[in-house]
Order: C-alpha cells, then sequence, then structure tokens
C-alpha cells in the first residue's frame, strides 16, 4: 500500500509550506493532532494516516494559491469534505496538506428555469435539498451521509434514487478545478448537452482528489413529484426479492428507490429504529409521479411480489411515515454496527448487471456463513449494486484478514459475473489492488498516463487509484 516513499517531502519543504500557510491563513490553518487525525478518517480495516496540517479555503482563488505552494515544494495535497468516504480515500499516507472545503459552502446560484444550480463543493446534499425545497425543486443523489457535493462528485456517488435519477456522473453538467500545477479550468457548463472537446467534467467526476481539487459545480436539478408513495416488501428469499427488483426494471416501472435488505440487517434496523418489521429479506421502495401513477405503480410492483412469493405490499403516501421508513434505511450502517458493540461495520460494495444480482447476493451470503463473519447485505439492487458491512473486531488481526479475503473473494465474484468492484464508493486505497483485473492492462496504462500527465510530480491525494 505504500510505494514511492519520495513522496513525502522533506522536512524543510513541508515547513516551508507549513510556516507560509500558517501566515496566510491563521486561525483557518490547523496542525492540532485532534483535526488531523478527523480529517484522515477510514472506515476500512486501514490504520488512520493523518497529514501534517488541515487548511480552510473560502474560494477557488485560495485554493489555487494552496496548490501553487504545495506544487513548488512537492508536497502532498488531499481533499476533504465532510470524510464520510468508505474506503481510505482521504488517509495521507504521505503527510502533506488536507484542503478543508467545509468553509466553502455557498450556494451561489439557482435556476429554476434551467433547473441547474452552481455550488461551491463544501455544500452538502442536505442543505441544498433544504435550500430548494420551497422551489418545487431537489437535487436527487443520496448517499445517505450528508456528504459535501465535491465529495460526492470526486467519489462519482450515487445511493438510493440512482436507479431512477442516474449518478454523479449524470447531475454534474460542469465545475471549475484546480489542477496541480495551482491551474484554474473550467469544465462543462449550464448547457444540458455539449458535444465538443474531451469530456474534462466526466474525468474529474470520479477521479477522489488524484487529478486536481474541485471549487465549484454546476448541478442538474429535478422537479419535486407531485406524490410520493413508499412502502415495504417482505420476500420468502434474498433470490425472491432480487428477481421481483430484476423483473421491476425489466417492465419498465420507473421505480425511484428499490433496496435490498436481508434478514439479519432487518434485524439490525428493526433493533436501531424502532421498527417492527418481520425479520425476512425484505424491499424498501419508493415511486415519484402524479397520485394515480404512483399508485399504478404501486400496484404493478405489488403483483410482481406476490408472483414471487412475497408480499403484502403496503404502501404509503404520508410524508412522516415515508421519512420515518428512510431514515431507517440510512441509518442502516449504524444499526450493523451497534449489533455488535465494539467492532467496527466495514462497508463494502459491488455492482453487477442486474440478470445476475441474485447469483452473486446469493453466492456471497453462501460465502459470509462459510467465513464465519457477521455481515449483513444491503443495496441499491435496482442498479445491481449491494453492499456488504461486516463487522469486524479491529483487535483481532485474524478478524481483519478473514474480512479482507472475503472482500476480495467479493470483487472476484461480481467481476466474473462481468461486474464492476465499486458501484459507488470508490477505490481510495482499498480497491486499489483490483482496479487492474477490472479494467485490463491497457486501460490501466491509459489511467497512468492521464495522472502523469495532469500530476507529474504526483502531489494530488498521491496512494489513490493509480500509482503512476
Ligand atoms: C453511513 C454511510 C452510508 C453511505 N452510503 C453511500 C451510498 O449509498 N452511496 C454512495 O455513493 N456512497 C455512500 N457512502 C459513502 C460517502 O458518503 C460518499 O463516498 C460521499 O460521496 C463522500 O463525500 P464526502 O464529502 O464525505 O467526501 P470525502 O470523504 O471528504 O472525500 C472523498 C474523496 O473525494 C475527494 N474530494 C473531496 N472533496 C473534493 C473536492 N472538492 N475536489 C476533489 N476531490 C475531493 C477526497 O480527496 C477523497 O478522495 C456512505 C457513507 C456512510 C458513512
Amino acid at each position: 500500500m505504500a510505494p514511492a516513499a519520495r513522496m513525502r517531502p522533506s522536512d524543510d519543504a513541508l515547513s516551508i509550506v507549513m510556516e507560509a500557510l500558517s501566515r496566510r491563513f491563521a486561525d483557518r490553518f490547523s496542525v492540532s493532532a485532534a483535526v488531523r487525525e478527523q480529517h484522515a478518517h477510514t472506515l476500512t480495516w486501514i490504520p488512520n494516516q493523518p497529514p501534517d496540517c488541515v487548511v480552510f479555503p473560502q474560494d477557488t482563488a485560495e485554493v489555487a494559491e494552496i496548490v501553487r505552494l504545495c506544487a513548488k515544494h512537492g508536497a502532498p495535497i488531499v481533499p476533504f469534505g465532510t470524510g464520510t468516504s468508505l474506503e481510505g480515500h482521504v488517509n495521507a499516507p504521505f503527510g502533506g496538506v488536507c484542503i478543508s472545503t467545509e468553509r466553502m459552502n455557498e450556494i451561489v446560484a439557482v435556476h429554476p428555469e434551467d433547473l441547474d444550480a452552481v455550488v461551491q463543493p463544501g455544500v452538502t446534499r442536505k442543505r441544498l435539498n433544504d435550500h430548494l425545497r420551497d422551489q418545487g425543486l431537489f437535487f436527487p443523489i443520496d448517499p445517505g451521509a450528508d456528504a459535501s457535493l465535491g465529495g460526492m462528485a470526486a467519489t462519482r456517488a450515487s445511493g438510493t434514487n440512482a436507479v431512477r435519477y442516474g449518478t454523479m456522473r449524470d447531475n454534474v453538467l460542469g465545475l471549475t478545478a484546480v489542477l496541480a500545477s495551482g491551474e484554474i479550468i473550467r469544465a462543462g457548463g449550464r448547457a444540458k448537452k455539449s458535444s465538443s472537446g474531451y469530456d474534462l467534467t466526466r474525468l474529474l467526476v470520479g477521479s477522489e482528489g488524484t487529478l486536481g481539487v474541485i471549487t465549484e459545480l454546476t448541478l442538474r436539478l429535478h422537479g419535486t413529484p407531485e406524490a410520493i408513495a413508499a412502502g415495504v416488501c417482505p420476500f420468502p428469499s434474498v433470490a425472491a426479492a432480487c428477481a421481483a427488483t430484476t423483473a421491476t426494471i425489466q417492465c419498465g416501472i420507473p421505480v425511484a428507490r428499490i433496496e435490498l435488505l436481508d434478514a439479519l440487517q432487518v434485524r439490525a434496523c428493526n433493533a436501531y429504529s424502532k421498527l417492527a418489521l418481520p425479520e425476512v429479506p425484505t424491499l424498501f421502495l419508493e415511486f415519484h409521479g402524479s397520485d394515480a401513477g404512483v399508485a399504478e405503480q404501486s400496484e404493478r410492483f405489488g403483483e410482481i411480489a406476490a408472483d414471487l412469493g412475497g408480499g403484502p405490499f403496503e404502501w404509503a403516501t404520508r410524508t412522516e411515515e415515508r421519512n420515518r421508513l428512510w431514515q431507517a434505511r440510512h441509518d442502516a450502517f449504524w444499526a450493523a454496527g451497534a449489533m455488535r458493540p465494539g467492532a467496527r461495520p466495514m462497508s463494502t460494495d459491488v455492482c453487477v448487471p442486474i440478470s445476475r444480482l441474485a447469483d452473486c447476493v446469493a453466492e456471497t451470503q453462501v460465502d459470509i456463513a462459510a467465513s464465519g463473519l457477521i455481515a449483513p447485505i444491503v443495496g441499491h439492487v435496482g442498479d445491481g449494486n449491494f453492499h456488504c458491512l461486516p463487522l469486524i473486531d479491529m483487535a483481532n488481526p485474524a478478524e481483519v484478514a478473514a474480512c479482507e479475503a472475503f472482500v476480495g473473494r467479493l470483487v472476484e465474484r461480481a467481476l466474473a459475473m462481468g461486474g464492476a468492484c465499486s458501484g459507488e464508493h470508490g477505490v481510495g486505497q482499498a480497491k486499489m489492488k483490483h482496479l487492474e483485473a477490472e479494467h485490463g492492462a491497457g486501460a490501466m496504462a491509459a489511467m497512468r498516463a492521464i495522472k502523469r500527465a495532469l500530476d507529474p510530480q504526483n502531489i494530488m491525494n498521491p496512494g489513490k487509484i493509480v500509482i503512476p
């Protein structure tokens, strides 16, 4: 996990950078151990690797200033949003400067007539949606955590709504970024379409801070649906729940959310969120449209579920009931953790073509049972994307090793089915070793060439995605 020791700058170079940042940013600069550790926390088995300092710029010009200083002295840079990424993305294995976007939190403009908004990267998705609510608009990407929009773009995040509204790939129209040289570029724009030139927006979306710091985003907005129906549907098996998902998608029912919880995860949510659901594999669903539309979609889904031995499908349109249900779904990670006090939930995800979903989940359940791990499964199954949450005692090296081996087998299984080693969490440090198996040697060489061209000194979030 730690090639290129050369990336740790000399102590002298680092002192020059830190003294200059301290003078320039005063109380917006910190070397406190607690602040540094908090900016490197990682929800993997990889230990915390803090940066040497954290700086809190307020705009693009200040970010460019910091990047130019770091470039001059070869200091690594780790951009930071809210630190909810799950694969060791914000660790600083070579130290350096963490650039927090916490204070870049302005909603610059909303253009309701064009259905877009311009935001600084530290705005969180919940704050944007609170701001939009009165205008009958919303931003649909919902990774559960109240992540920053810059971090979500950088990880190409998705979540529960992606089956209907797409991922950050589809909902970032344009961005401003500071490249490793300190140069400021604009990519994309407010036009809904452009066929001119290389798509630098999509190159930066998902680049995890390894190609530049995103300092502004233009986002696609959507109209708030007239009616929303949500409900839960129990199934006799995970295979039946997956088959119902596949049938729903294949029938063209425009489901907005379709989420699988296996029996263990339902038990965890019952205990944590005070629900009383039958402890069997369950789908949580949501439909968006007109009153008549959501009623029709709900009924059609109920018929599909019944044909597969599932149900009854109970749905409601009352906001409080829907919110309670989805809060429980969003708390699944913490609910899983609460099942085994002292253990840490390790959330990892894979994605497969939807026709292979049932096989992949079923084989994974067999693997979990054989490996002796406690690992609930939840998934955005409408996209063929699911998460396993092994609950690991970090003080037990055998358990940590068993977890790592399990994740390796999970990835191999997904890739063998034509899938991806991550559907939404990204690469960080933990999934780097799987990239070549997914993309092949040629594509990896192209990725390394892009990294070398845009970041010749390898200062942008080094030790993540590719080693150039
Ligand atoms: C309980 C829980 C549930 C989750 N569920 C989901 C889910 O359903 N779907 C999903 O997709 N994710 C999920 N996640 C993961 C996480 O929320 C996403 O990865 C999120 O997009 C990270 O955003 P952040 O602001 O926390 O980014 P950070 O963790 O701060 O950073 C993530 C990466 O982006 C880089 N970065 C951050 N800001 C910038 C910037 N401005 N410019 C360039 N690079 C930047 C960082 O260097 C790092 O590599 C979940 C996490 C938790 C804790």
